[in-house]
């Protein structure tokens, strides 16, 4: 069994004297394989005065110079890659080659574009403002100590898309990442360390939500929060920030629509729509949870979508074949199930997955691909968050009621709409109230700013954007 107790504080590794523990079991087969030691409320305060006494310097640096450290570790990311994908898979049970591609490799990559972004920032205000008019000029200032909170499920992508912006700022971070997928945050912080930022600029503390999490929220010398997870803790979090008044920046749930048009091309976007769900076994914030399909096309989608989910390969994460693997521990094994069962109560009718009957279950927390047909927008499993590998499909009888089904949710993060028309995409783009909607067939985006609309979050990150979150703007009246 492995012991973690690594926590980066002022430019040092160290390690917890706290009594308090986890231990992790391996999604594929439920054996326990680390223990983790955890922060407590002493280690998270150093990190929080590490990060104030190394504001001042890093935050004069300059946008040119941080550009040069944040080359630096993206050449040390590299480095780490084969590390990245060794741990997200035994932390998270993700498939291998999902993990090489979509955990690890495209979030370098976006690590990678904020050199470019730092150098935009510096052409506009290292050294000068940026002139308004003869009386005013701006400026741009980083907003100081942060706090980035992140959850499992991206472990190395929601880091990244927190730590890249608030060091381009010139902000100073205290990390917390989920404490059930530490290694990667220690990897990448071992990543950060190799490139030799100044002390302090980087922090990591590996504690719960409840402890380390809260207090970092209320913290007087904390300046600013980004925060990635639940609906329900960015609430907590943003009433314990009112303490101080600090900024705060919440990236939560969802449950997102695909508006299927009458479309030639129905078996395309139908496919496309059930492996978004089932990818990372339902565990992504912007799953297309809720496929909206016109009624003259419904049963025939229903039939391509469960016939479809019958060939993803249901397995460990480590065979070649596998398309899902498990989820990442009982308590989201049992959530998920228990949101099938609701489902089943609610009237609406499974069509293909369901649960696996005791008898049948083997080591792991697996759950095959489940997609319910018959289902109203109305039912709880069409309006709250599984985070699981579960489809609802749910008819509509034209254009401006399947736009008012898609808006009619607490949440608004993301929204695909296919439609064989550009010019009908567009439109309906336009009408739906969340903060990325793809047309058709198009991938991810990582210069695309990412944020949601209503109980999905308030702020935005990637893109030169994202670094507007951790800057204040000074303006400068001139007599
Ligand atoms: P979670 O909200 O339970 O935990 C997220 C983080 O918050 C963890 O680090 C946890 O330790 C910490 N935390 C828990 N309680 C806290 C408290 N009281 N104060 C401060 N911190 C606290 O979420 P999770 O289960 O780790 O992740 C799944 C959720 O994250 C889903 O709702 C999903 O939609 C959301 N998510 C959103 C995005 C996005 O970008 N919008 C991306 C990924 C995941």
């Amino acid at each position: 069994m492995k012991i973690i107790n690594k926590h980066y504080v002022a430019g040092t590794w160290l390690s917890s004297d706290s009594e308090q523990e986890i231990v992790l079991h391996n999604p594929a087969n439920e054996k326990a394989y680390a223990i983790v030691k955890l922060a407590d409320k002493e280690l998270a305060n150093k990190a929080v005065s590490a990060a104030r006494s190394a504001f001042t310097q890093w935050s004069e640096l300059g946008f040119a110079e941080r550009a040069h450290y944040i080359a630096n570790i993206v050449k040390q990311l590299h480095a780490h890659r084969n590390l990245f994908i060794d741990a997200i898979v035994e932390e998270l049970g993700c498939p291998r080659a999902f993990t090489e591609i979509v955990q690890v490799d495209e979030p370098i990559s976006a690590f990678e574009d904020h050199v470019q972004y730092a150098r935009i920032l510096a052409d506009l205000y290292d050294g000068h403002e940026q002139v308004i008019d003869e009386n005013l000029s701006l400026r741009k200032e980083a907003i100081g100590v942060c706090a980035l909170i992140t959850p499992w499920n991206y472990p190395l992508h929601q880091l990244i898309a927190k730590i890249a912006p608030a060091l381009v700022a010139g902000c100073t971070l205290v990390v917390k990442p989920s404490e059930i997928t530490p290694q990667t945050a220690i990897i990448l912080a071992q990543a950060i360390a190799a490139a030799e930022l100044p002390s302090g600029v980087f922090n990591l503390v590996i504690g719960t939500g409840s402890e380390v999490g809260s207090l970092l929220s209320a913290h007087a010398e904390v300046d600013c929060i980004s925060f990635t997870g639940s609906t329900q803790v960015g609430k907590i979090i943003q009433n314990a920030a009112a303490t101080n008044v600090k900024r705060v920046n919440l990236e939560l749930g969802g449950k997102s629509a695909f508006v299927i048009t009458p479309s030639k091309n129905l078996a395309e976007a139908v496919i496309l729509g059930v492996e978004d769900v089932m990818c990372n076994s339902g565990q992504t914030c912007v799953a297309l949870t809720r496929m909206l399909v016109h009624k003259s096309q419904y049963e025939e989608a229903c039939a391509i979508a469960a016939d479809h989910a019958k060939t993803l390969t249901l397995g460990a994460p480590d065979l070649p074949d596998t398309f899902i693997g498990p989820v990442i521990n009982e308590a989201q094994f049992n959530k998920i199930n228990d949101y099938i069962s609701i489902g089943l109560a609610e009237g609406a009718k499974l069509i293909t997955g369901g649960h696996t009957p005791t008898d049948e279950k083997l080591p792991g927390y697996y759950i095959k691909p489940t997609i319910f047909s018959q289902v109203s927008n109305g039912m709880r499993i069409a309006q709250e968050e599984i985070f699981g590998p579960v489809l609802c499909i749910i008819a509509y009888e034209n254009e401006q009621q399947a736009i008012s089904i898609a808006n009619d949710s607490v949440y608004g993060l993301s929204a695909r709409v296919w439609a064989d028309e550009p010019s009908q995409s567009q439109n309906i783009a336009r009408q739906l109230r969340a903060g990325l909607i793809f047309i058709n067939d198009a991938q991810w985006h990582n210069a695309a700013p990412f944020g949601g609309y209503k109980q999905s979050g308030n702020g935005r990150e990637l893109g030169v954007e994202g670094i507007n979150e951790f800057l204040e703007i000074k303006s400068i009246v001139n007599a």
